[in-house]
């Protein structure tokens, strides 16, 4: 049944002002039953009780090697940090979930290191087809991209997309068309060009070349993604999540990130972004699957993302991790590869970083949410 029921006003009158193309919110409902209607569907009605800030961030889970050199692993940590700081900054200047996310991301976005925006890996062609989503869980409203090539961040052209225009998904060239109309920036396909990337195509061409499986490691499962959750001042959750892909993908290929539900999701009650082995995620509605679980069956977060992230996906043979945050300010980073580069912050406002996967990244002390069985159902 349509949200609102017999409230709801027909589609065909879309009212005063209505031009074709515009997004017009066509679903009209007396008050109380939209607030019924939107807890229903697990949209936050505003929440007025003031929360503290939460942002959660990852710059991908897999195979990541105790020796990399100590300079690279002092940038990524660097980079992790000035990503939880900018983030931070936004939510206590009273900015919203959606904007700590953006910016997070951007600055990842915008560091090497990391597989999104420059530094992203490349296609089997050679290329580099970048995929990113944004979702507001107060509305429900969510932006992607899938397969753009030259837009610097494809975090703000998802946001644009969630914000400038009545659709959710643009992909190619139409994305692009967005970012220019939108004043978004856009860069020459050899900016997110690394020789560490590249290397990394070229060993798995020859490995494709001989038939052989994938025997460098970072090729077969280093996956990079970034991703950030965040709950606001207002207890508003959003959720966000940039990727270049898998390395050797097919031209065309598009992962989990972009896809809402798979790779990112957030609604009232949870966020989430994942990093991995994207076929799975989708196949599992992975990040959608997190939140039913915590908003609609009230499973505590730990729980829910342990049992998609450690259970379902590598039964189905997938692998990777996830980042979530429930209203509360509950945070999880579950992940069954050797490590992730993940960070966190919250009401002190220290950043917290780790990359390996016994590295203590502090979330093991936060007060744990009471079991299941404890909380009432609804
Ligand atoms: N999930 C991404 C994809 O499959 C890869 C990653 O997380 O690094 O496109």
């Amino acid at each position: 049944m349509a949200a609102g029921g017999a409230n709801v006003r027909p589609l065909a009158d879309k009212g005063p002002g209505y031009t074709p193309g515009m997004c017009t919110g066509v679903v009209h409902v007396r008050p109380y039953r939209l607030f019924l209607a939107l807890a229903a569907f697990g949209v936050a009605p505003m929440s007025h009780a003031a929360v503290s800030p939460v942002l959660v961030i990852h710059g991908g889970a897999g195979v990541i090697k105790r020796d990399m050199t100590p300079a690279k692993e002092q940038a990524v940590r660097a980079a992790l940090t000035r990503a939880l700081q900018d983030g931070y900054a936004r939510l206590k200047a009273g900015g919203s979930a959606l904007d700590a996310v953006a910016a997070a991301i951007t600055v990842l976005e915008d560091d090497p290191h990391f597989n999104a925006g420059k530094g992203a890996v490349f296609t089997h062609d050679g290329s580099n087809e970048l995929d990113a989503a944004i979702m507001d869980g107060s509305t429900l409203r969510a932006g992607a991209v899938a397969g753009v090539q030259r837009v610097k961040n494809p975090i703000l052209l998802a946001r644009a997309v969630m914000e400038k225009t009545p659709y959710v998904m643009l992909s190619g060239a139409g994305a692009e068309a967005l970012a220019k109309e939108q004043g978004i920036t856009l860069v020459d396909p050899s900016y997110f060009r690394t020789e560490e990337r590249w290397q990394q195509l070229q060993r798995a061409l020859k490995e494709d070349a001989a038939r052989q499986p994938h025997a460098d490691v970072e090729t077969a499962k280093h996956f990079g993604t970034v991703g950030a959750v965040a709950l606001d001042a207002q207890g508003r959750l959003a959720a966000g999540t940039s990727t270049g892909g898998m390395t050797d993908k097919r031209w065309g290929r598009i992962g989990d990130s972009p896809i809402i539900g798979a790779g990112t999701y957030a609604d009232s009650g949870c966020a989430v972004s994942g990093t991995g082995w994207g076929e799975f995620y989708i196949r599992s509605v992975a990040a959608h699957q997190i939140c039913m679980k915590v908003t609609q069956m009230r499973v505590p977060l730990k729980r829910a993302a342990a049992e998609v992230i450690n259970q379902e996906i590598p039964s189905m043979g997938g692998n990777g991790g996830a980042i979530a945050l429930d209203a509360e300010g509950h945070i999880s980073i579950p992940f069954n590869t050797d490590g992730m580069y993940r960070g966190w912050i919250g009401a002190d406002g220290v950043p917290h970083v780790a990359i390996y996967g016994d590295e203590d990244d502090g979330t093991a002390e936060l007060p744990t949410p009471p079991p299941a069985d404890s909380v009432a159902q609804p």
